[in-house]
């Protein structure tokens, strides 16, 4: 294996439609800006040496032609120290879902941290990524957690920031994030309790509405004699 096959590296000379130098990569950059077009998370995930000008300018003539809408995010992104980050009960739900998707059924093991190859690496990520978007959202629909959220949440994993828990009810995975309460319960079980709950609550009012208007001639019966 050539290293050019392990990291993204640029065409050596500037090229009009391609920016790397391996095909394999060019198929990857296609679908990757179509997550991310943040130009440092590109160069982080991609290990490539085009410097981000360039990788902009490329951003810019791929979306001019397939009609797509540049969304270049400012600033350095939410951070998994951040209050904000995964806070809500329904996030927390999906970011399960995505590290179960992640990880497997084997968990976070010694092999799962060790990601020597870029290219294989990033194949993963955006495989996982596209599946829980397939899964959960109709393709005009904004995921909850962004494809930037989600390599954050596994930088957050790497760098031992944020314990996984596993549900012993359920035995999903699920991050517990700082800055939420201290007390933590499995947002899977708890979003699927809420789903029963709900249910049984609509199915509880039918029943009672079809109870009295079934009981209604019995009360009459009862009153006539
Ligand atoms: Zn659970």
């Amino acid at each position: 294996m050539n290293a050019n096959t392990i990291t993204g590296k640029a065409l050596a000379t500037k090229n009009r439609l391609y920016l790397f130098d391996d095909p394999r990569w060019e198929e990857r950059f296609e679908v990757l800006i179509r997550l991310t077009q943040r130009t440092q998370l590109i160069q982080e995930l991609t290990g490539t040496d085009a410097t981000g000008e360039r990788i902009k300018s490329y951003i810019d003539k791929r979306m001019a032609d397939i009609g797509g809408e540049i969304q270049r995010p400012r600033g350095v992104g939410q951070r998994y120290t951040s209050k904000g980050f995964l806070s809500k009960t329904i996030e927390k739900y999906e970011a399960s879902y995505l590290l179960n998707l992640h990880f497997g059924a084997l968990g976070p093991g010694p092999s799962a941290a060790v990601e020597t190859n870029l290219g294989a690496a990033l194949d993963r990520r955006m495989a996982v990524y596209l599946r829980y978007r397939a899964d959960m959202y109709d393709r005009d629909e904004e995921p909850r957690i962004s494809f930037e959220t989600y390599i954050t949440m596994l930088d957050a994993i790497k760098n031992h920031a944020m314990p996984i828990h596993n549900c012993k009810n359920c035995s999903s995975r699920y991050l517990w994030t700082t800055g939420t309460a201290a007390h933590y319960s499995c947002p899977v079980c708890s979003i699927h309790s809420h789903d029963v709950k709900a249910a049984k609550k609509k199915l509880d009012a039918l029943m009672s509405q079809r109870r009295k208007t079934t009981d209604t001639p019995a009360v009459k019966k009862v009153a006539n004699g």
